[in-house]
């Protein structure tokens, strides 16, 4: 097995000193070295296939002696020192001081094909960062990180990725719902990769710390391996930093947005640099469209992370961004311009990416009208969103009166439509049919393009909680099932529209399906 080794984040930026495995407070130091606990007995689940190529591997390697041991922690690569990183967060509104990979260890960084990327194994033990919890990973929540990742990849919505989830044969104590319940669970591990896991909590703590030496030396660093077309750093270069970075956030959000995905926890810490989504914990997808809905059990009460809320937060958590930046540039004006700028851009590209959900190619001024109706009416009634956007690129504009019909099967409860519900479904098909008549793309082609944009396969709740009860009973069929149908998201295939169907009944109120905590 070679991989093409070139560690710049350790070779480049302030190490922690003290080599002890021992929780800590790690200052002017960007990461500690730290090794990967042996599993008791490693087993390989699953190795995603697109991410083996993408680093230079192929598919024998994925089935040598040595491809198990070091993603699942039980050797390491020659010539490599892996390490945890150092950094804090915002939780929930927060501060709340260092927090770090606490259960993360950073494997190494291999370059392929010009494109660079860090290999990270989540759950593989204990860092100075661990604070009062193990360093595991249980498998019901490797599954879902490692199914989630390369299925939000295939959505064309920027992630983090996963190579490889594989049994480490260790049990893991947990309290899955925070009730004193505990009980063993199957340890997992899951090998991330992605170009850099920097998050805003790394630029944050140490800012906190009033560290500017490393949190310029951070700064730099991050703008010379990842924002190269930005140049030589300045106090120019650091204001282009902080708006491509707020840019970034707000695409991945807009694509949340569009495919229906809640992240869950939109602490600081879980903010990556790059824009991608990172850290699949209590994740959801809504079924039922409605803007108030998390599936963090943790957030019930003030549903800060709700799937209507998620751009307003991005925004705040670019403010907190900005106040790191701050003591680099010195002065708060330009930071505020670029951070006002944030409102308008996300009116602009959401309106952008709801025009493509509906099919509408053309500008036209009621189009923010009709997409407030529209998601106004969608929250009247229980209507699956995967289901009711795919449907609609069958609505002909020259059949307003269809328009019912042909999303009928995406209402949760069909006998509860009242007429008055059914009256505005109508008025909506009606406005939504005369728009249509000022688009010059034909019903075919739109069709096509709209069934671009509108997933027919997202990966429900409920889905998760199927590969993961056959999981735990040691059938890892349908992990691979789902994990092939997520490569081609957006086609019909036909031999799989079992999976083309609303969330079912049992798993409304069930945990792990729409219940989720932190417990992981
Ligand atoms: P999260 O909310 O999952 O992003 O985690 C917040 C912080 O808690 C991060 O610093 C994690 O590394 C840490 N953490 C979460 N779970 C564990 C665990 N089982 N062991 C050690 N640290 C953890
Ligand atoms: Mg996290």
């Amino acid at each position: 097995m070679q991989l093409n080794i070139d560690n710049r984040f350790t070779k480049t930026l302030p190490a922690d000193p003290v080599l002890d495995n021992t929780r800590r407070q790690v200052k002017n130091a960007c990461f500690s070295y730290v090794t990967p606990k042996k599993p008791r007995k490693p087993e390989m689940l699953h190795v995603s296939p697109e991410m083996l190529f993408a680093l230079g591997l192929s598919e024998e390697d994925a089935t040598s002696e040595a491809f198990l041991n070091i993603f699942t922690g039980n050797s390491i690569l020659p010539n490599t020192t892996p390490y945890a990183m150092c950094y804090g967060g915002h939780q929930f509104g927060h501060w709340a001081g260092q927090l770090g990979d606490g259960r993360a260890i950073n494997l190494a960084e291999v370059e392929h094909q010009h494109k660079h990327w860090t290999l990270q194994l989540k759950g593989a033990g204990e860092t100075p960062y661990s604070r009062t919890a193990d360093g595991l990973a249980v498998l019901r929540s490797s599954v879902r990180e490692y199914l989630c990742s390369e299925a939000m990849y295939h959505l064309g919505v920027p992630t983090t990725r996963a190579l490889t989830l594989a049994l480490t044969g260790d049990e893991v104590m947990r309290d899955m719902l925070y009730d004193g319940n505990t009980a063993y669970e199957k340890g997992a591990v899951v090998c991330r990769v992605a170009p850099s896991f920097l998050r805003f909590g790394n630029y944050q703590l140490l800012a906190a710390r009033h560290d500017e030496e490393t949190l310029k030396t951070l700064v730099d660093y991050t703008i010379k391996c990842h924002f190269l077309k930005l140049g030589t750093p300045s106090k120019e270069t650091y204001l282009q930093f902080f708006e491509a970075i707020l840019n970034s956030t707000l695409e991945m959000i807009i694509h949340w947005q569009r495919v229906g995905f809640v992240h869950g926890v939109m602490n600081t810490d879980n903010l990556s640099i790059l824009g991608q989504t990172i850290d699949y914990g209590p994740y959801g997808w809504l079924e039922g469209y409605d803007h108030h809905w998390t599936p963090n059990t943790t957030d019930t009460q003030f549903k800060r992370y709700r799937y209507g809320a998620q751009m307003e937060i991005g925004h705040w958590n670019l403010y907190q961004l900005a106040n790191a930046l701050y003591p680099l540039i010195g002065e708060a004006d330009d930071l505020e311009r670029i951070l006002h700028s944030y409102h308008e851009k996300a009116k602009k590209h959401y309106l952008v990416m709801m025009r493509g959900k509906l099919g509408l190619f053309v500008e036209d001024k009621s189009d923010t009208e009709l997409i407030g109706n529209l998601e106004s009416i969608l929250q009247l009634t229980e209507t699956d969103m995967t289901i009711f956007f795919r449907n609609l690129s069958n609505f002909s504009s020259e059949a307003s009166l269809e328009g019912l019909k042909i999303i009928k099967d995406a209402f949760y409860i069909p006998n509860e439509i009242s007429s008055s519900i059914k009256q505005k479904w109508n008025s909506w098909f009606m406005h939504y049919a005369e728009r249509l008549q000022k688009e010059e793309v034909p019903f075919k082609e739109r069709k096509k393009k709209m069934n671009q944009v509108n997933p027919k396969y997202v990966f429900r709740n409920y889905m998760a909680q199927l590969a993961i009860d056959d999981a735990n009973k040691g059938d890892f069929k349908l992990i691979d099932e789902l994990f092939q149908l997520f490569r081609k998201p957006y086609e019909e295939q036909a031999e799989k529209e079992k999976w083309f169907v609303k969330r079912p009944e049992w798993a409304r109120y069930k945990v792990g399906c729409s219940m989720l905590s932190c417990s992981s």
